[in-house]
């Protein structure tokens, strides 16, 4: 080891997920990778079979039964699918499939087959029986699209298995969710220090640094993954209500909270919302921190105390403490 600890990498869910720890616990490690895997193998729609994939196929004809686990996060995603004014929809399936943004075909869709699609995504036609735990979209065309908040729940079920194995330092990133779990041992202050990617910069770009302790930091952006036609950007994130993607001023949004799941959940829930509407709903939250940045390069930071960051990039202006 040196003083940056172990670092552990290994490709999955479609990026590097990599792992630092503090002492070499390979056994720990083999088991974190294998759960990864399991769960993807679960929740991907990128493939023709899953347990996602099994309900989208079922859609409109019959109920199907899952395990506990994937019925638990289609509950909480079907929850904050219908928070008022969520810009979270985990009935949006049909949309990522005709918009294609990041996968090969990716295409300006008709509007009237952005219309029909619409038409499939109610996540109100989501229907749940917590008794025999069997999911069934009861039109057919629906599908589930977990890809907002997967890794969330992922890196969640991974802090679980490392506490089973009595490591209490650790970091897990799954590219785009990073999860602290306990203080650092190799800072004075004993924060975590975590790069915030300056958008459409290269990977390894910042715009500053975010220093937490415990904490899971989870960013949704446009510049994640997108594609240029006629001088408009299309990026993947969609907006429930118009099927397009959605168009406001953030470039990025992260979330800074106790669970790498509420994270996932809450960096797409208000990312549909107008600034002041978001920072209002943030109140009600207390221990949810937020970083917005802007196409205007300004970074608001509405960070309560739990987390404190580092402006790198003198393009942008940072705004403290906002409102
Ligand atoms: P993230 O990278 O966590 O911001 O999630 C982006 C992914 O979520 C997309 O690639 C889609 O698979 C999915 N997605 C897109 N729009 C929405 C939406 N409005 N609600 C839920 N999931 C979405
Ligand atoms: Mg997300």
């Amino acid at each position: 080891m040196n003083n940056t600890g172990y670092i552990y990498r290994s490709q999955l869910m479609g990026t590097i997920v990599s792992l630092k720890l503090f002492e070499d616990h390979k056994t720990a490690v083999q088991a974190i990778f294998n759960l990864i895997k399991q769960l993807e193998d679960l929740f991907t729609v990128n493939r023709q079979h899953s347990q996602i994939m099994a309900i989208n196929h079922a859609a409109g004809q019959h109920p199907v039964a899952v395990d506990r686990l994937v019925f638990d996060l289609i509950y909480q995603a079907k929850q904050a699918s219908l928070l008022p004014n969520s810009c979270f929809n985990l009935a949006i399936g049909p949309l990522v499939k005709l918009w294609k943004i990041g996968f090969n075909g990716y295409t300006v869709p008709d509007a009237d087959d952005i219309q029909q699609r619409l038409a499939l995504t109610d996540p109100r036609l989501v229907e749940l029986n917590a008794t025999d735990y069997t999911v069934f979209l009861k039109k057919t065309g629906m599908s589930l699209d977990l890809g907002a908040i997967a890794k969330g729940y992922i890196a969640d079920m991974v802090k679980i298995m490392l506490q089973r194995y009595h490591i209490s330092q650790a970091m897990i990133n799954l590219g785009g969710n990073v999860l602290t779990i306990g203080d650092s041992p190799v800072t004075a202050d004993h924060h975590w220090r975590i790069g915030l990617k300056k958008p459409f910069a290269s990977d390894n770009v910042l715009l500053g640094i975010i220093k937490v302790k415990d904490k899971s930091v989870v960013t949704s952006g446009i510049y994640e993954r997108y594609f240029i036609q006629d001088q408009q950007l299309y990026h993947h994130i969609i907006h429930p209500q118009t099927g397009y993607p959605l168009d406001n001023e953030l470039q990025s949004l992260t979330i800074i909270s106790p669970t790498s799941l509420a994270g996932d959940i809450y960096s797409t829930v208000i990312y549909g919302m107008e600034l002041k509407a978001a920072l209002a709903y943030l109140q009600k939250l207390s221990s949810i921190a937020a970083i917005f940045v802007t196409k205007g390069q300004k970074i608001i930071l509405n960070t309560k105390q739990h987390c404190d960051f580092e402006l790198l990039d003198s393009q942008y202006q940072l705004i403290n403490n906002y409102p």
